[in-house]
């Protein structure tokens, strides 16, 4: 008889979002036709930009000819899309091969099957609140996690610990859900941490293109020893809108190894193994992000998604709210006033003022007591969301 994984019993069903949509639900029940000002949601907005969308169609074109079209795609990505990537990463002083750039589906694919290439023994230290599929997919693979929680009185951005536990770390910067972002001391304390005890560093860049204080890291190889210990996930959805469509890329250095064996290499043969390549249409698409004009189109983008974070933060510092991100990070993420509770709250503004955030408690536990809004929505809804929870809460 099949065994199944056990360790499927092990999760936490997905109760925050469950837990939003459930009781938004019933308040609309109550309310028939009432509007609600969603600033929970982490997907975008914005369609996807004009470079993007002419890519696209060039790309169907040159599918629809015999001379033009293309079959599978090399595993790992296409040359001229990892070559973009790597220019792309030059530009900010990060020399790297065409050939450690893989390209991907997206970021939360990577998170979980990048752990293929740690012994199931590892440990993985995720640093809390943390984006949940860190977590999940660790408890699937049936591994041991180190919580560390973060707080307040480290503006969620913990230094690393003194022991050397873990076998792999996930960190992220700029944070989900915090929108805490690492400095190079910060970070760099991390690296030297990982060369130290051997771990390797996954690091979650979804978000670097939201950093706009220069003196702040867009990616982990900036900083000195990084080629040795770490790995960094990518992805285009919240860079160019791609969260529907569908495209990451995640970067190996050919200098990153452990007990003899070649991360890159292994990660070369895992995706020959495990995939076929991502399509044609979407790489072209990704490509033209990394084009003059895509980097225009979409840096006006990632502009209003600021706005909103000005609009939305401008609010909490009128009503004297402690609140982390939405500078360089497209999340704010802030303490529930009158020492009220993740869900308390949530209720609290759904009720009086049909504003709807992401309770901090789904995050891990050290997310109680704080909430997250995100700045990906509509402008005028989050106009009006900062105008009513200014009503309410100054
Ligand atoms: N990493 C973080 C921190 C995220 O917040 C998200 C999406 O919300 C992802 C990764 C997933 O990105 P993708 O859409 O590329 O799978």
């Amino acid at each position: 008889m099949m065994q199944p994984n056990v360790h499927y019993a092990e999760l936490k069903d997905s109760y925050l979002f469950a837990g939003i949509a459930k009781k938004t639900q019933a308040y609309l029940q109550a309310h028939p036709g009432q509007k609600l000002y969603r600033m929970g949601i982490g997907d975008v907005s914005l369609p996807l930009c004009p470079a993007v969308i002419g890519a696209l169609h060039a790309a169907v074109e040159e599918q629809a000819n015999q001379s033009s079209f293309h079959g599978y795609m090399p595993e790992c990505g296409a040359a001229f899309l990892r070559e973009s990537v790597a220019a792309h990463y030059a530009e900010r002083g990060v020399t790297l091969n065409a050939d450690e750039v893989f390209v991907s589906s997206g970021a939360s694919d990577e998170l979980g099957d990048i752990t293929d290439l740690f012994a199931r023994e590892n440990a993985a230290l995720v640093i809390e609140p943390a984006y949940p599929a860190y977590v999940d997919a660790c408890v699937i693979g049936g591994r041991n996690i180190i919580h560390l929680p973060s707080g307040e009185e480290n503006g969620f951005l913990p230094a690393p610990p003194e022991d050397g536990q873990a076998g792999f770390v996930y960190l992220c910067s700029p944070n989900n859900p915090t929108g805490a972002v690492y400095d190079r001391p910060g970070l760099q304390a991390w690296v030297d941490y990982a060369n130290r005890t051997g771990a390797v560093i996954l690091f979650d860049a979804a978000y670097e293109a939201y950093i706009e204080d220069p003196a702040l890291p867009h990616s982990i190889f900036e900083l000195e020893g990084a080629k040795t210990c770490a790995i960094e996930i990518c992805s285009l959805s919240k860079t160019a809108g791609f969260t529907g469509t569908r495209l990451g890329y995640t970067v190996i250095p050919k200098t990153l190894t452990r007990g003899g064996m070649n991360l890159n290499a292994m990660w070369v043969r895992n995706r020959t193994t495990k995939t076929n390549g991502v399509s044609y249409l979407l790489q072209r698409a990704g490509a033209a992000v990394f084009t003059t004009a895509g980097q225009e189109q979409v840096k006006a983008q990632i502009g209003v998604y600021k706005q909103n974070a000005k609009i939305l933060t401008e609010a909490l510092d009128a009503c004297g709210i402690w609140y982390t991100g939405g500078k360089n990070a497209p999340y704010v993420w802030l303490k529930c006033p009158g020492g009220m509770g993740s869900w308390e709250f949530f209720s609290y503004l759904l009720n009086e003022v049909q504003v709807v955030g992401t309770p901090g408690e789904g995050f891990g536990k050290c997310g109680e007591g704080f909430f997250r809004f995100s700045t990906f929505a509509d402008p005028a809804d989050t106009e009006e969301a900062a105008r009513r929870l200014k009503t309410l809460l100054k």
